[in-house]
């Protein structure tokens, strides 16, 4: 790539303003960045609507270091991304992540915890005991096991990061255009430009699809058959009178989360696959607390008996319906299109790694920091799909 590329991002969340901002940073690009994002506002991104939490707690090793990069990274994050002098205030906290299991869970936890120390993860596997003397809230009769981040997990503002790395990205010279992404213009194996709703070009030399839960439909537009789907997630809040000390954010055998939030907490949890249909109004279905999230969180911490929901809303996971993990850089067929897509729920984290990795690959050709070739489209093609267990 010429060091005086232009750059077309489409999409301008999180992961498409980290990748112009880490483009940018490096010295050795000369070129120009363009992101077209349709909404200023951001009402239906999923970096607006997270739930914004970290982990190291994964199943596969690429997953682990994305985690390690991303956490260093926000530890830091108030000098990295500051403009003028202001820092990039993002309210990271770290009381861990607490994957809990029964008897039939344990050898999975046990393997993954195996994977994780390998990996230098401060995590630790509590018996129940262990569970019941730092938590006194949790109940635990049904529990053999439980595994705790000690340190590197917790949650912060994601909001607040998406915009850091926006206001990062336009002190570094992004040029931001509000527009809708319509198709491309091709011209043989090659992206000539970007084509707006209204009808008017962006030419490129190399075009990143950023377009977090919408990144088929882009793809798509150069014919590539992205296996990502919008798939509606909800997230309730909720006050408790009672205190719970030292909570973590919670897994559930069951698959519910749960972690407190200033004064109150928030949870959710994943429909079953056979009703988790693409493309649902992003409205709240708030039956679906009283009939199941109540029940399981009571049943969990007792205290939880006495909750009033205070708030809730719902957004997209960008599912990977494959093997749940991000899809990042190049796509067979068309020689400048990069993909950053598929993150499943955990793009937020990822983020920092992947916004590196990516700029990396615009800039350098390679990536230098951190191998993220593991994730890249060509698995599936190779049917050597890397599935991700801990998906929350
Ligand atoms: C309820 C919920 C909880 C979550 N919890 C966590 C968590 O705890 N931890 C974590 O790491 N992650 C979490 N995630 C996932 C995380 O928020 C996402 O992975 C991440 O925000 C994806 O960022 P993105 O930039 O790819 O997508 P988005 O933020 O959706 O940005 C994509 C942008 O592309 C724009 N766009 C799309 N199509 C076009 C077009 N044709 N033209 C112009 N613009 C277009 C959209 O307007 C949008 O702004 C959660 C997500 C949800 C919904």
């Amino acid at each position: 790539m010429p060091a005086d590329s232009h750059i077309v991002i489409v999409g301008g969340g999180v992961i498409g303003s980290a990748i112009a901002s880490f483009t940018l940073a490096d010295p050795a690009f000369r070129g120009t960045v363009t992101v077209v994002e349709r909404d200023p506002t951001y009402a239906r991104a999923s970096s607006a609507l997270s739930a914004s939490s970290i982990r190291q707690q994964f199943s596969t090793a690429i997953n682990v270091e994305i985690g390690r990069y991303g956490i260093a990274f926000l530890r830091r994050v108030d000098d990295e991304l500051a403009v003028d002098g202001v820092p990039a205030a993002i309210g990271l906290t770290e009381p861990g992540y607490l994957f809990l299991a029964t008897a039939a869970g344990v050898p999975v936890l046990e393997r993954n915890h195996a994977l994780q120390r390998s990996l230098g993860v401060d995590v630790a596997l509590l018996e129940p005991n262990a569970l019941r003397q730092r938590f006194p809230w949790l109940a635990t009769d049904d529990l053999a096991m439980g595994s705790l981040g000690l340190s590197g997990e917790g949650w912060f503002d994601g909001w607040s990061l998406m915009q850091a790395f926006r206001r990062k990205a336009r002190s570094r010279g992004a040029r931001y255009v509000e527009a809708e992404a319509a198709g491309f213009a091709l011209d043989g194996e090659r992206i000539a430009a970007l084509t707006l709703a209204d009808g008017s070009r962006i030419g490129g030399d190399l075009f990143v699809n950023a377009a977090g839960p919408w990144a088929a439909r882009i793809a798509a537009w150069a014919g590539v058959p992205l296996p990502v789907r919008a798939r509606r997630r909800q997230v309730f809040v909720f006050a408790c009178p009672a205190p719970t000390p030292r909570c973590p954010l919670v897994i559930d055998p069951s698959g519910l989360w749960f972690r407190p939030e200033g004064a109150g907490y928030l949870c959710g949890l994943s429909p079953d696959a056979s009703n988790d249909p693409d493309d649902a109004p992003l409205d709240v279905d708030h039956a679906a607390f009283d009939d199941t999230l109540w029940p399981l969180l009571a049943a969990r911490v007792p205290a939880f008996e006495a909750v009033r929901v205070t708030g809730a809303w719902a957004g997209y996971y960008e599912l990977n319906t494959v093997d749940h993990n991000g899809i990042v850089g190049t796509a067979a067929g068309v020689a400048n299109l990069l993909l950053a897509n598929g993150f499943s729920g955990h793009g937020m984290q990822q983020a920092p790694a992947i916004g590196r990795g990516v700029a990396e690959l615009i800039v350098h050709g390679g990536y230098r920091t951190l191998d993220l070739s593991p994730l890249a489209f060509d698995r599936f093609e190779r049917d050597a799909p890397i599935v991700e267990l801990n998906v929350v």
